[in-house]
C-alpha cells in the first residue's frame, strides 16, 4: 500500500454499510461491524424476523449435524445446548437470543429486500422492495448459499393433484398420519425427515435416485446436570468446541480433502454401518453406494436406516419415469398412487445472491461478470464489484463443516479491509483479474486430490466438474484467510469520496 499510506487521514471514517440478510451471516457482521465503529448499518431482510435457513426450515427432524458447540459464535457460546446436535427450533432462538442480545435487531428492516444495487460515485446505491433507496460505503450480501429449493424437472410434476411441497417450505396445515406419501430424495436433509413422517404415521414411499454413505455420530441429549456444569464453568464450553472442531477437522476434512488414513477409517466406519445396521440382503444391496464415501456430503445420522426398515415405509429404486394426477409412475411400469407428494431435492447452490441485479464498477452487471463462470476471489470478494463482500461465496469450505466457523473467519479476513478503509488507506477496494485467475487454478488443482471426483454427481461440482468448494483442508482455508493478499488488490481513491 506505500505511497497510498501517505493519504492517510488521521481522523477515522466512520462508514455506513448495508447487508442484505439477517441470518448466522448476517447478525455476524452486523455485530462485528458496530464493534469497528461503523456509524450505519442497515440489515435489509425479506422475513419479518432474523434465523435465515434455521428460520425458513421447519421440516420434522431439522436438525444441524453438525455439533453444537462448535456451531455456535467464538463469542456468544451458549452453555445448555439440549443435544450434542441440536435440533432447528433450538438453533433458530439461538441466533434470535444473540440479535436481541447485541440489539441486531433495531438495525433490520424486515419485510423488506434488496432489489436492485448499484456503485455509483464511491457509494453502494441499494433500491428496496419498499421503493426507497439506501447509500452505503460497503455492500455485503448475507444472503446464504443454500437457500433457493431445487424443484426437479419430472414430467407431469405440476399434473399432481395432492399437496407437493419442499423440505425447505414445510406445509404444517397437511396431515400425513396415515396418508400416502411420496418422498422424493435421501440426502441430508432426507435422512433427517423421513424417519420423523415414518414415526408420525404416514405411508411412505421413498424415491431414491443415489444411495448415500452415512455417518453414525450419535446425537446425546444433554442432562440437566451436565447444562449447569456447563453454565458455571465456561472454559469447559470452549474447550468441548475446540474438541469438536478438531474432530471435525481433523476427521472430515482431511478424509474428503485427500487424506488416505482418514478416508479409509470414514470408509469402514460407513460401510460397517450399513453392514449391522441393515438385515435384509437385498435392501443393503438398494443402499450400498457406488462411489467413493465423501464424494457426495457425507450424511451424519443414526436415524434413516431404521426408519426405512420400518413396516410403513417403502424404499423405491426403479426411478420415477413421470407423475400423474394420482401418484408416481416408476421406470420398471409400477403405479404408485399418492396423496402427497415431498421434495427432499436439494438447492440451486450457486444462486448466491440473486435474483437481486447487481451492478458493478462501470455498470459491469453480475450476469456479464459471471456470464461464463462464476468468479470469486477467497468466496468474499469480485472483480469489478469494490466495496462489495459475499459471504459463504464461491469456494468457501461448505461441507461437513460448521458454517459459523466459516463465516468467523470471513468477517475476520473482510474487517481487516474495512478497517484499513476506516484508516483512509483507499476509498475503494477489488480484487485484480490476476489474483482470480490464480486463485481459481488453484481450487481446480485441488479438486483432483478430494474424495469428490470418486464417481457421483453432487453438487459440489460445478456444470464444468470444478468445484464449488474449497477442496483443501480446513487448517490451510484458515491460515490462507488470515489476512488478505495485499498484491492480490486494487485499491483506489475516488475524486467524488466524501469521507464520512
Ligand atoms: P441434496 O443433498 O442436494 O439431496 C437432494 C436429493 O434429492 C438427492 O438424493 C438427489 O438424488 C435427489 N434428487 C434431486 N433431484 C431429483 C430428481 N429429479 N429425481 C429423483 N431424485 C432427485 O439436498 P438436501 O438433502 O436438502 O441437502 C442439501 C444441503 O443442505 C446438504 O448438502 C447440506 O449442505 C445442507 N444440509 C445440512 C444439514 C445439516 O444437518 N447440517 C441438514 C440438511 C441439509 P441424487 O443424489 O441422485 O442427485
Amino acid at each position: 500500500m506505500g505511497d497510498l499510506s501517505q493519504r492517510f487521514t488521521p481522523q477515522q471514517r466512520k462508514g455506513s454499510a448495508v447487508i442484505i440478510g439477517a441470518g448466522m451471516t448476517g447478525i455476524l457482521l452486523a455485530i462485528k461491524l458496530r464493534e469497528a465503529g461503523l456509524k450505519e448499518i442497515t440489515i435489509l431482510e425479506k422475513a419479518d424476523r432474523v434465523g435465515g435457513t434455521w428460520r425458513e426450515n421447519r421440516y420434522p427432524g431439522v436438525a444441524c449435524d453438525i455439533p453444537a458447540h462448535m456451531y455456535a459464535y467464538s463469542f456468544a457460546p451458549k452453555a445448555d445446548w439440549s443435544n450434542l446436535f441440536a435440533r432447528g427450533p433450538e438453533i433458530q432462538r439461538y441466533f434470535e437470543s444473540v440479535a436481541e442480545t447485541y440489539q441486531v435487531n433495531e438495525l433490520c428492516r424486515f419485510n423488506t429486500s434488496a432489489e436492485e444495487a448499484r456503485f455509483k460515485r464511491g457509494k453502494w446505491q441499494v433500491r428496496t422492495s419498499q421503493g426507497d433507496t439506501l447509500n452505503a460505503d460497503f455492500l455485503f450480501c448475507a444472503t446464504g448459499v443454500l437457500h433457493h429449493p431445487a424443484k426437479p424437472d419430472i414430467p407431469g410434476l405440476d399434473q399432481f393433484e395432492g399437496p407437493c411441497w419442499h423440505t425447505a417450505e414445510w406445509r404444517d396445515d397437511v396431515d400425513i398420519r396415515g396418508e400416502r406419501i411420496g418422498f422424493i430424495g435421501t440426502g441430508s436433509t432426507a435422512a433427517q425427515a423421513i424417519p420423523e413422517l415414518v414415526d408420525a404415521g404416514a405411508r411412505l414411499t421413498v424415491f431414491q435416485r443415489t444411495p448415500q454413505w452415512l455417518l453414525p455420530l450419535r446425537d446425546i441429549r444433554i442432562g440437566e446436570r451436565a447444562k449447569r456444569f456447563l453454565r458455571r464453568h465456561p472454559r469447559w464450553v470452549t474447550a468441548l468446541r475446540d474438541l469438536q472442531t478438531q474432530f471435525v477437522a481433523q476427521f472430515f476434512t482431511k478424509a474428503t480433502a485427500g487424506h488416505r488414513f482418514q478416508h479409509a477409517l470414514l470408509t469402514a466406519i460407513c460401510r460397517l454401518n450399513l453392514f449391522f445396521s441393515i438385515r435384509n440382503p437385498e435392501l443393503r444391496r438398494k443402499l450400498t453406494p457406488d462411489y467413493k464415501v465423501g464424494c457426495k456430503r457425507i450424511v451424519v445420522n443414526t436415524t434413516f436406516y431404521r426408519g426405512i426398515q420400518k413396516a410403513n415405509a417403502h424404499l423405491e429404486t426403479s426411478g420415477i419415469d413421470r407423475v400423474t394426477e394420482k401418484g408416481v409412475f416408476t421406470r420398471d411400469g409400477k403405479f404408485h398412487r399418492l396423496d402427497a407428494l415431498v421434495l427432499a431435492t436439494g438447492f440451486h447452490p450457486t444462486q448466491y445472491m440473486r435474483p437481486m441485479k447487481l451492478h458493478g464498477r462501470d455498470d459491469l452487471t453480475l450476469e456479464q461478470a459471471w456470464q461464463k463462470k462464476i468468479r470469486a476471489y477467497r468466496s468474499v470478494t469480485l472483480p469489478g464489484f469494490p466495496n462489495f463482500f459475499l459471504m459463504l461465496g464461491p469456494h468457501s469450505p461448505i461441507g461437513n463443516f460448521s458454517v459459523t466457523k466459516m463465516s468467523e473467519v470471513q468477517t475476520g479476513y473482510i474487517m481487516q479491509l474495512v478497517k484499513a478503509w476506516q484508516r483512509g488507506e483507499f476509498d475503494e477496494v477489488e480484487p485484480t483479474n490476476e489474483a482470480v485467475d490464480r486463485f481459481n487454478a488453484y481450487v481446480r488443482d485441488g479438486l483432483k486430490n478430494t474424495a469428490w471426483v470418486g464417481g457421483c454427481q453432487s453438487w459440489y461440482l460445478d456444470a464444468d466438474g470444478d468445484p464449488i468448494l474449497w477442496p483443501y483442508t480446513w487448517a490451510q482455508w484458515e491460515k490462507e484467510m488470515a489476512s488478505p493478499e495485499r498484491t492480490d488488490f486494487d485499491f483506489r481513491f475516488s475524486p467524488q469520496t466524501v469521507s464520512s
